[in-house]
């Protein structure tokens, strides 16, 4: 039997609250997944969580991988 234990939760509660946070910010909070495309890597996928302060022209090309240490072989995973 199932028995949700966070059952009492309220959805539309979550969805306001986004829909305001979209309506102030007017985009996303800066969260992406970035893989390492590099064959001899075990490095599958990481998650970079930014504050607001992130510049417009930022991107994952500035980054070097946490394992193997390339540059060229990260990419932004589209969500
Ligand atoms: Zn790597």
């Amino acid at each position: 039997m199932h028995s949700p234990v966070c059952g009492e939760g309220t959805p539309g509660s979550v969805t306001q609250w986004f829909l305001l946070a979209l309506a102030l910010g007017g985009r996303m909070p800066p969260t992406e997944e970035i893989k390492c495309t590099d064959d001899d890597c075990f490095l599958d996928l990481f998650e970079n969580h930014y504050t607001y302060d992130v510049p417009e022209d930022y991107s994952v090309s500035e980054l070097s991988c946490p394992v193997c240490g390339g540059t060229d072989c990260l990419e932004r995973v589209e969500l």
